[in-house]
């Protein structure tokens, strides 16, 4: 019998992580989904997740300073292990660099960084070989089309760096780090219908925005055996945007 597997996906009440929570419940994980605010929308996700015949349950993101790595750690302890991770969450903060806050600096770096390297730090130590980090960054980590996104941009680049990093200190673990780098998707974060979407239509190669499915499907992939040899990579699903 295979063993059972358990996959914590942040962000996973609506959009592209409630995507990835499904797919990783098809591929037979046991799921562990953060929110923020939208308890109904988690719940949601939990009923669907549950209707495929696996368990899984819905933890509201904390506050304080150690919040992230604490939920790594009540998840191990709800679940009994870990094998992989999926650091979803994030904001998308658009302000010119002369219209910058302090507290969107703060913020920003602080769930799409900072939340990131502590949930990594908690998970490696509960993984054992065949473990998986997979990082949702952007397209926009390697390109700036447009102004008023330098903030989000220095964010998902960090996370390139952070893998590359990573990948050389869990490899002979046999745990593998990835971030996969989004171009448009249809999302509540930015719908195909929202203002600037025609603009954004106009950098793809492909021009439709992706749909959270496509990027579930890299992630599920990323988290089976057969991609054990990849690892420390940025891997763009962004309709061509960085072409
Ligand atoms: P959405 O805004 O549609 O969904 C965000 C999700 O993150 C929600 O489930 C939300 O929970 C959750 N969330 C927000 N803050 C926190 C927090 N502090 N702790 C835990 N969960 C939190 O975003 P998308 O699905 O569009 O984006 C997901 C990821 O993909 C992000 O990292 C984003 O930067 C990246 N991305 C998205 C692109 C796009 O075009 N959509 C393109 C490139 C990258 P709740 O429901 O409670 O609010």
């Amino acid at each position: 019998m295979t063993a059972r597997r358990v996959a914590i996906v942040t962000g996973g009440s609506r959009g592209i992580g409630a995507s990835i929570a499904e797919a990783l419940a098809k591929d037979g994980f046991d799921i562990a989904i953060s929110y923020a605010r939208n308890a109904a929308a988690a719940d949601e996700t939990v009923a669907r997740i549950t209707a495929l015949g696996r368990t899984a349950r819905a933890y509201r993101a904390g506050e304080g300073d150690g919040a992230a790595r604490d939920m790594i750690e009540q998840v191990v302890r709800d679940f009994g292990r870990l094998d992989t991770l999926v650091c979803n969450a994030g904001i998308y903060p658009y302000a010119r660099v002369q219209d910058m806050t302090v507290e969107q600096v703060d913020a920003t770096l602080g769930l799409n960084v900072r939340a990131v390297m502590l949930e990594t730090m908690a998970a490696v130590k509960h993984m054992k070989r065949g473990g998986r980090i997979i990082l949702i960054g952007s397209v926009f980590g390697e390109r700036a089309p447009f102004p008023g996104i330098s903030l989000y941009s220095a964010t998902k680049a960090a996370l390139g760096g952070f893998v590359r990093g990573a990948a050389r200190d869990l490899g002979p673990e046999g745990i593998t780090i990835n971030v996969i780098q989004p171009g448009p998707i249809d999302t509540d974060m930015n719908p195909a219908n929202g203002e600037g979407a025609d603009m954004l239509r106009g950098f793809l190669c492909v021009p439709e925005y992706g749909k959270p499915a496509d990027i579930a499907s890299m992630a599920a992939f990323l988290a089976r055996p057969e991609s054990d040899n990849i690892t420390g990579a940025a891997l763009n699903v962004d309709g061509g945007l960085a072409a």
